[in-house]
């Protein structure tokens, strides 16, 4: 029984369909007995659409609620793909990067990670249930929503694989395309 994480892009969630597959293949996993933490982009074009609302208002947002405004579309996702999951037998509970409490500098748009707290994934891991977590944020020590730069869902991905020392990082284009990497490494 091995722990992945699995990554998804904005492509590869970029709709129901597309949310459905990833269920699958989720489920795959998990019928073998792995444990799995997912990882998600936002629906692709959705955080182009997010910060064209922005700039319909302004030409120079506030950077503080760019990053409240950006970080809602893989709150979306996350939790589609949990009801998939709930909808195929599955124990699954989506968590923002503030739930999580990935936490982050106070660089709203380009965010540095300092700390992921893994006991609630772990608590969750335990009770057989799959964790989806919101890429691309985080939270800083006062409490702001944080991002971390365009194409941000990566980097969660692999810091999140690295602080739960899990066996794989899968980091997939597209549902049937698949990158590994060792997060040890
Ligand atoms: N949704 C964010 C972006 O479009 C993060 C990501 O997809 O990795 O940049
Ligand atoms: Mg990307």
């Amino acid at each position: 029984m091995a722990l992945y994480v699995h990554k998804y892009g904005g492509t590869s969630v970029g709709s129901i369909e597309r949310i459905e597959a990833v269920a699958d293949k989720v489920k795959n996993f998990r019928d073998r007995g792995d444990d799995v933490v997912v990882v998600l982009s936002a629906m692709s074009g959705e955080t182009n659409r997010l910060i064209g609302l922005a700039k319909a208002i302004t030409p120079d947002p506030d950077p503080r609620e760019m990053d409240v405004l950006v970080s809602t579309g893989e709150q979306v996702t996350i939790a589609l793909l949990c009801m998939a999951l709930v909808k195929r037998g599955l124990l699954a509970r989506s968590y923002t990067g503030s739930q999580v409490r990935i936490l982050t500098d106070s660089a709203f748009s380009k965010a540095r990670i300092q700390d992921i707290d893994t006991d609630r994934i772990r608590e969750d891991l335990a009770a057989g249930r799959v964790v989806v977590v919101a890429g691309f944020q985080g939270v800083d020590d006062a409490g702001n929503i944080t991002t971390l730069g365009r194409g941000g869902s990566d980097t969660t991905g692999v810091a999140l694989a690295a602080a739960l020392k899990a066996d794989e990082c899968h980091i997939y284009t597209d549902v049937d395309g698949v990158y590994t990497t060792d997060p040890r490494v």
